[in-house]
């Protein structure tokens, strides 16, 4: 599943190759892809609509229409945007579920093997479930040690899965909670509100510098994440402990255990994360 890095990664992509375009024609192969299944909605308000922006907020993109109007991605498991030619058209297959002809000449495929993702088309950002339930941007200013420890005084829940908690903080999944957590030597059972102040700032430190690291390196593929130009990102040859099970912890050599919390692999060292 997409996270923060390769979220941005995406985002990033898509605002180089698509600001100051506009959308001449919309195709839609499987209306299940459409937030509110209206594709004739969908169609007619995006023909002919300006990409004025594109901007990350938690795991999805907004792009900010000229009319006053937003599409929003919530891109899930398996949705991702390929920039560049038409791909039913050349040697793609049926993952391809919408396609936007622009004022270039070129094609933005939404590409959703699994259709889990959501294409929204609002008026109004604050219609968007996802977007005014989440929690700070890991990376914005919000996110400082003085919240974090604020915060976390306040739950009992063990921080593994509270770091992946969307309402408490944007962005963040498995991969990158079991990083963080290995980096800053923080058991992931141990409970929020236990942790000391030394761990709060190691966490805190470690968030924001694994999830720039990632982004530099435009994020870590996992099944089909591709960024817009259908790269894989490379940050997959620096994790160090997530889906390593039984494998040596790079510190101390001792074997990475698997775990299940909340439904979800964690991967820690035992030796090293207390
Ligand atoms: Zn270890």
């Amino acid at each position: 599943m997409p996270e923060l890095p390769e979220v941005e990664t995406m985002a990033r992509g898509l605002r180089r190759k698509i600001t100051g375009l506009t959308v001449e024609e919309v195709r839609v192969f499987d209306r299940r892809v459409i937030a509110d299944f209206d594709t004739g909605r969908f169609v007619r308000e995006m023909t002919g609509a300006a990409f004025r922006a594109v901007e990350r907020r938690g795991k999805g993109i907004i792009i900010t229409l000229d009319r006053g109007k937003y599409l929003f991605v919530q891109v899930k498991m398996t949705g991702y945007f390929v920039y560049g030619p038409d791909l039913r058209e050349n040697g793609g297959s049926g993952e391809t579920k919408v396609i936007f002809r622009l004022s270039n000449g070129d094609f933005l495929n939404y590409n959703d093997q699994r259709l889990f993702g959501w294409l929204y088309l609002v008026d109004r950002l604050e219609d968007i479930p996802y977007l005014t339930t989440i929690g700070p941007e890991p990376l914005g200013k919000d996110f400082s040690v003085a919240w974090l420890t604020r915060e976390l005084k306040k739950r009992s829940s063990p921080i593994k899965p509270l770091l992946m908690n969307q309402q408490f903080i944007a962005g963040i999944g498995n991969i990158y909670a079991s990083e963080i957590l290995f980096s800053a030597k923080v058991n992931p059972k141990k409970r929020a509100r236990q942790l000391t102040l030394r761990q709060i700032e190691d966490v805190h430190r470690h968030t924001v510098s694994i999830l720039e690291e990632s982004i530099r390196l435009r994020g870590t593929s996992m099944r089909n994440y591709r960024d817009a130009q259908g790269r894989k990102g490379r940050f997959m040859d620096r994790i160090r402990v997530y889906g390593k099970q039984d494998e040596d912890c790079p510190e101390c050599s001792q074997p990475i255990i698997r775990i299940v919390q909340a439904q979800r692999s964690t991967f820690y060292c035992k030796h090293c994360q207390k």
